[in-house]
C-alpha cells in the first residue's frame, strides 16, 4: 500500500505488520491453497493469536479493540496476500461483532472467546435456495416447543465454512405473518442432533474458503441459543452488513494491489520486439488505469470506514465502495491477465488466481446490483419506489 498521510503512526504500523505476515505466510502458500481447495488452520490458529481476527471486537471480549479503519487495512493487506485468507478474517469480524453486540455473558464465553482464539470455527449461514438478494424470502423455521426452547427446521445454501464450522449463526423465521419482523437469530451446535452438512461446493476463485450447505431436521434448541432479542434477526444481520461491505471492498482493494503489483514486474522483465512491454503505450494505459482506481478505489474504504469510525452512518458510503472496488477487480485482473499475454491465463501464475478470486466480489455480501439499488434510494428517496 502506499503510504497514506492521514493514516496515524498506529494505522500505519497495523498496517505495515499485516503486510509483513501476509508476504511472509500467505502469499508464498497462496498458490498451493487455491489448487488443493485447502482450509488452512494452522495458519488462522496463528492469526488468532497475533490479534488479527476480531480486529474490531473490544478487547475484554477477546477481540483487538481497534477501530473500522484498522480492519479495513488488516484486510487489505491480507488480501494482497490471499483474499480466501482475508475472506475468514471478514468472517469471524462479521459473527464477532454480533456476538459482542447482542450476545450474552454466556454465549460470549462459550461462542466468541473460543472463536476469537482459534478453538471454534463459525457459519454465517442467512442464504437459501429461494432467498438470496431477497433476505426476507427465507424459509427456515424455528417453532417454540412446549416447555421452552425452539425446533429448527430448514437448510441453507452457499454459507462460508459450512463443511468445517463448529456452529453456525442461524437465521430463521420465528413468525411466519410478521414479514422481516418475524426473523431471529440462533446459535446452532454442529454436534446437535438434526444439524447436518450438505454438499461441498467446488468454487471458481477463493478455493482455500469451504463453502457449502446446512440442513436443520427437527434440531431442537434450548432457549439460551437465541441470540438478541426475538424479531430482531433481520435487522441485526443487517446492522453489521456495513461493516461487511467495507471489509469486501477493502479485500477487492488487496486484489487490486497485488495485480498491478505482478503486471508492473513484468511488464518491466517481459521484452518483445527487442525492447520490454512497459515501453507500449497500450500496456502502460492499462497499468495507469489499475493504479488509478486501485488508489480511489481505497480512499473510498478509507473514507467509509472513518465515517464508521466517526459513529455516523456509512450505508451510502459502503455500498460505494463496495461496488467500485469489486467492480475495479473484476475488470483490472482481467487486464492484468492481458498484460501478462498467455503466460497470464496458466495455471500457477499469480494473475490467473486474482482473476478468478476477484469475481465473487461482485456477488456476495450483497451483489453490486443490490448495491446501486441501495445507492439510488439514498439519493432519491421514495422516488426510487
Ligand atoms: C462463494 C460464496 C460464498 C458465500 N458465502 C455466504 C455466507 O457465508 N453466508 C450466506 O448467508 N450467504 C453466502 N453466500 C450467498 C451470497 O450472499 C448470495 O449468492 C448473494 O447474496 C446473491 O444471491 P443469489 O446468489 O441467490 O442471487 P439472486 O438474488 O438470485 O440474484 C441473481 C441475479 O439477479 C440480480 N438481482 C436480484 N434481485 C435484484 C433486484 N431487485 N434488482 C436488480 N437485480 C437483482 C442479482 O444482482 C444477480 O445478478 C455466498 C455465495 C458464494 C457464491
Amino acid at each position: 500500500m502506499s503510504a497514506q498521510l492521514y493514516l496515524s503512526d498506529r494505522h500505519r504500523a497495523i498496517a505495515e505488520a499485516t503486510r509483513a505476515f501476509a508476504e511472509k505466510e500467505i502469499r508464498p502458500i497462496a498458490a498451493r491453497l487455491d489448487e488443493n481447495e485447502e482450509y488452512p488452520d494452522a495458519l488462522y490458529k496463528t492469526m488468532c493469536a497475533l490479534g488479527m481476527m476480531g480486529v474490531s471486537v473490544p478487547e475484554p471480549l477477546g477481540g483487538a479493540g481497534a477501530d473500522v479503519l484498522s480492519y479495513a487495512l488488516v484486510m487489505e493487506e491480507l488480501s494482497r496476500g490471499y483474499s480466501s485468507v482475508a475472506d475468514q478474517c471478514g468472517l469471524i469480524e462479521l459473527v464477532g461483532t454480533l456476538l459482542a453486540e447482542h450476545g450474552t455473558p454466556e454465549q460470549q464465553d462459550r461462542y466468541l472467546r473460543p472463536l476469537l482464539k482459534g478453538e471454534r470455527r463459525c457459519a454465517y449461514a442467512i442464504t437459501e435456495a429461494e432467498a438470496g438478494s431477497d433476505v426476507s424470502g427465507i424459509r427456515t423455521t424455528a417453532e417454540p416447543r412446549s416447555g421452552g426452547g425452539w425446533r429448527l427446521d430448514g437448510g441453507k445454501l452457499w454459507i462460508h465454512n459450512a463443511p468445517v464450522a463448529d456452529f453456525a449463526v442461524v437465521l430463521a423465521r420465528t413468525d411466519k405473518e410478521a414479514g422481516r419482523r418475524g426473523m431471529s437469530i440462533f446459535l446452532v451446535d454442529r454436534d446437535t442432533p438434526g444439524y447436518s452438512i450438505g454438499r461441498h461446493e467446488r468454487k471458481m476463485g477463493q478455493r482455500a474458503s469451504q463453502v457449502g450447505a446446512l440442513h436443520f431436521d427437527a434440531v431442537h434448541l434450548g432457549p439460551d441459543a437465541m441470540l438478541g432479542p426475538q424479531g430482531r434477526g433481520f435487522h441485526m444481520m443487517m446492522g453489521v452488513l456495513d461493516k461487511g461491505r467495507v471489509g469486501i471492498a477493502a479485500l477487492a482493494v488487496g486484489i487490486l494491489e497485488a495485480a498491478l503489483e505482478a503486471s508492473v514486474a513484468y511488464a518491466r522483465q517481459r521484452r518483445q520486439f527487442g525492447k520490454p512491454i512497459a515501453g507500449f503505450q497500450a500496456v502502460q494505459w492499462l497499468i495507469a488505469d489499475m493504479a488509478k482506481d486501485t488508489h480511489a478505489a481505497r480512499l473510498m474504504v478509507h473514507a467509509a470506514a472513518a465515517r464508521m469510525d466517526a459513529g455516523e452512518r456509512a450505508s451510502l458510503e459502503c455500498s460505494m465502495a463496495k461496488c467500485f472496488a469489486s467492480d475495479a477487480a473484476v475488470l483490472h485482473t482481467a487486464n492484468a491477465v492481458q498484460v501478462h499475454g498467455g503466460s497470464g491465463y496458466i495455471r500457477g501464475i499469480e494473475v490467473e488466481r486474482l482473476m478468478r478470486d476477484a469475481k465473487i466480489t461482485q456477488i456476495y455480501e450483497g451483489t453490486n446490483q443490490i448495491q446501486r439499488m441501495i445507492m439510488a434510494r439514498h439519493l432519491l428517496g421514495e422516488a426510487a419506489g
